[in-house]
């Protein structure tokens, strides 16, 4: 079930304080999330999250993740300086290497940042832009599909990502000659996944593995990046994941493999992005048009340059117009923006009240890769954020963009 936390009247005050299009973020629902989260795991020794930056790359948003006792993960030299704005270094920042230009392991390296790196290649790399550090991560690639139950949850085969099994001990061997003392092993096979047995399922695997790692490498295994993936109910007819039960999930695994946790030396790290954010954020729209040709299209003041993901990958995000929660869906729309392409629909063939021009719509659950994934292709801007404070009431922290920004890289 997305989330309804918010009443209407907030999304109606929002929107007569700011010009819509918008997307509006719940300070406390994400307080209430990390802190959700860090319970769960305060069993684990040295429990830390590392909040995915590029799902909500905003530093207001980053800033509430650092009081609640969060890091950040970065994966690129502007994550890293918005790390740096909030003069985060060092074990607060993962820095995930991909295919990533050397200065960027530099500059990681000057923040002390624990590095993650993608693939057996990028030692050397490495080595020659900052040097070796004394806790290395390494990215697991298992290949194949991987199987949770009988069901395909992702296919590592067909993913960019990761070492292989093979290349694990090799990679390891050379970086304890470099100097490396502790390692710590990650890994991402599923995106967006539904229930709570990922964690645990993916946990088993790479605890089993390190252990086994640590022996062929006579290296302590330091840490388990359990990374990001746990999903979010983008449907009406889905659960919300349970954080408690995904932690005893895991703990219940870490005690078969490392014993009791409280004598135990291994930490957990997790990586979350969508589950802290998404269900958080709301983007916020108004109905500016209605055209009946073949089908009934309702246009909003919105479009994909603010919301990518059903453009891109056709995602689901619920749609819920103001002051009409109770009325009865009796209308087919489809739900456009104003880009000239036809996959800048918000929604095909949805039942939802009927829309006068001027009502106020609201998109669920674009709290992570929402605004973030914003572009500007066909001279479409991107919209505010917003965050609805814990004092209740609304702070712009971030401007819409203007024609001037649009200029300001032409020479
Ligand atoms: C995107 C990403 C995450 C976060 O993924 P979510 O699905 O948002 O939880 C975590 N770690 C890495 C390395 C990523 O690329």
């Amino acid at each position: 079930m997305p989330n309804f936390s918010l009443m209407d009247s907030v999304f109606e005050a929002a929107a007569r304080q700011f010009p819509t299009p918008f997307h509006l973020y719940h300070e406390a629902g994400i307080r209430a999330r990390a802190r959700a989260l860090n319970a769960a795991f305060s069993w684990a020794p040295d429990f830390k999250e590392y909040f995915a930056v590029k799902a909500l790359p905003n530093p207001r948003i980053l800033k509430i993740f650092q009081e609640e006792g969060c890091g950040l993960d970065c994966s690129s030299e502007c994550e890293l300086l918005l790390a740096e704005m909030l003069g985060m270094q060092g074990d607060d920042v993962m820095f995930s290497a991909n295919a990533m230009p050397p200065e960027e392991f530099a500059h990681a390296r000057a923040m002390n940042a624990i590095i993650n790196l993608d693939d057996i290649s990028d030692i050397d790399m490495l080595a020659e832009n900052g040097g070796i550090p004394e806790v290395v991560c390494v990215r697991y690639n298992p290949g194949g599909e991987f199987l949770m139950g009988s069901s395909i949850m992702g296919s590592p085969g067909d993913s960019k990502y990761g070492w292989t099994r093979e290349q694990l001990p090799l990679g390891l061997n050379k970086l304890k000659e470099m100097g490396a003392k502790k390692f710590g092993l990650h890994a991402f096979l599923a995106s967006n996944t539904a229930g709570n047995s990922y964690y645990p399922t993916l946990a088993g695997i790479l605890f089993d593995l390190g252990a086994a790692l640590e022996k062929e490498c006579g290296m302590p295994l330091d840490f388990i990046n359990l990374s990001g993936g746990v999903g979010i109910p983008y449907h009406s007819d889905q659960e919300e994941a349970d954080i408690a039960r995904i932690g005893e999930g895991v703990r219940q695994e870490y005690i078969r493999v490392f014993g009791d946790p409280a004598q135990a030396r291994v930490k957990i790290k997790t990586e979350l992005g969508r589950f802290m954010t998404g269900p958080e954020g709301w983007l916020v729209t108004r109905a500016v048009h209605e055209k009946d040709i073949h089908k009934r299209y309702l246009g909003v003041d919105a479009c994909a340059s603010n919301l990518m993901r059903p453009a891109m990958y056709g995602a689901y995000h619920h749609i819920h117009v103001c002051g009409k929660r109770d009325a009865a869906a009796d209308t087919l729309y489809d739900v456009t923006g104003c880009l000239c392409e036809n996959n800048d629909k918000f929604a095909v063939d949805r039942w939802l009240p009927r829309v006068e021009k001027g009502d106020l719509m609201v998109i669920h659950d674009t709290g992570a890769h929402g605004s973030a994934m914003g572009y500007q292709y066909n001279g479409r801007l991107r919209s505010a954020e917003i965050l609805y404070t814990q004092e209740g009431d609304f702070r712009l922290i971030r401007r819409a963009e203007t024609p001037e920004d649009y200029f300001a890289t032409l020479v």
